[in-house]
């Protein structure tokens, strides 16, 4: 009986691994032809500064936007490209489409800040990123100081000495660079600060419980003060209501980002958002008609 048990178990995880294999595949092929077919999109989440609550940057964020499943975040299918390797040319994708993008919104007069865009360790690796990077600038004409490259903590550590060259090689070109994540890898701050960068994202899972969780307050609020005493700006992630965006403006934290003040969005919806902003900015400049 135990015997028989075993085996179906067996068969069981068997058909699931298998279930998976087939799905990892098939994933893969679709995601081959998914850039042709132009069913990636990116979104744009705001950052804003925690005290004037004014637009400071964007971060580009990928989607997938699939002809059965809708739209796939980026969790699902980035490993498998990670994998396969076709993160890179879905990156390059990425980085030109944000640039473009944060080029649009200069020339309008909309919006002049920072466009953040994701690396992930392949393309981090990729021996002609600079180059790649430097392309992606000229051809969209996008000053290179608009341009923030976001790696995680975890991605950096790795190989610390070939993490220094790439980050100097792209930092040559004036862009910025800032570490993603912060606080969920094993780095300290004071080993990171020897690398060319510019600030620090606190993750989202201490920014979670910080009203409740003395703890996580802590890590906080030292990362923040830690981080100001090196000279990096810090971003908090994933602020989701007012009392914790109340304790980063008390810490004196420099930017946040997230659903509190929007969710990542497609481009037009952002553009929207900021037609709305300038014509409200404009109707409280106009003076009153009880002026006179
Ligand atoms: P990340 O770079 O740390 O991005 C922040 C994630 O937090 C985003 O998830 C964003 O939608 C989500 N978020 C923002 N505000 C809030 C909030 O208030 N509450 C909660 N619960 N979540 C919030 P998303 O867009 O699903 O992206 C997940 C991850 O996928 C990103 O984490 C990044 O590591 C990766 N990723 C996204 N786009 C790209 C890309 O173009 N290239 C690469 N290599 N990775 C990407
Ligand atoms: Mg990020
Ligand atoms: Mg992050
Ligand atoms: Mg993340």
């Amino acid at each position: 009986k135990a015997k028989e048990d075993g085996r179906n178990l067996y068969r069981f995880f068997d058909r699931q691994m298998s279930l998976h294999m087939s799905e990892r595949l098939a994933l893969e092929s679709e995601l081959r032809r998914a850039l042709e077919r132009n069913e990636f999109i990116v979104y744009y989440q705001p950052q804003l500064d925690v005290h004037s609550g004014e637009i400071t940057g964007m971060e580009a964020l990928l989607r997938w936007n699939h002809p059965e499943h809708g739209l796939v975040p980026p969790d699902r299918f980035i490993p498998i490209a990670e994998d396969s390797g076709l993160i890179l040319p879905i990156g390059a994708w990425v980085l030109r489409a944000a640039c473009a993008q944060a080029r649009t919104w200069r020339d309008s007069g909309l919006l002049d800040v920072q466009m953040a865009v994701n690396l992930s360790a392949r393309q981090f690796d990729q021996q002609d990123l600079p180059e790649l990077v430097a392309s992606v600038i000229d051809g969209t004409g996008l000053p290179p100081d608009r341009l923030e490259l976001e790696l995680t903590e975890s991605l950096v550590m790795r190989d610390p000495e070939r993490s220094s060259e790439t980050l100097s090689r792209c930092k040559a070109l004036g862009l910025k660079i800032a570490v993603d994540d912060f606080g969920t890898g094993y780095s300290s701050l004071a080993y990171l600060r020897r690398f060319p960068i510019d600030r620090l994202k606190i993750d989202r899972s201490f920014i979670k419980d910080v009203v409740d969780e003395p703890d996580d307050a802590a890590i906080a609020q030292t990362i923040i003060a830690m981080a100001h005493s090196l000279r990096l700006t810090v971003v908090a992630e994933g602020v989701e209501d007012e009392a914790q965006l109340r304790l980063l403006q008390r810490w004196d934290c420099d930017i946040y980002q997230g659903f509190l003040s929007s969710r990542p969005q497609p481009a037009d919806a952002i553009t929207s958002l900021l037609l709305g902003m300038k014509a409200a900015r404009v109707s409280s400049l106009s003076p009153p008609a009880s002026v006179f």
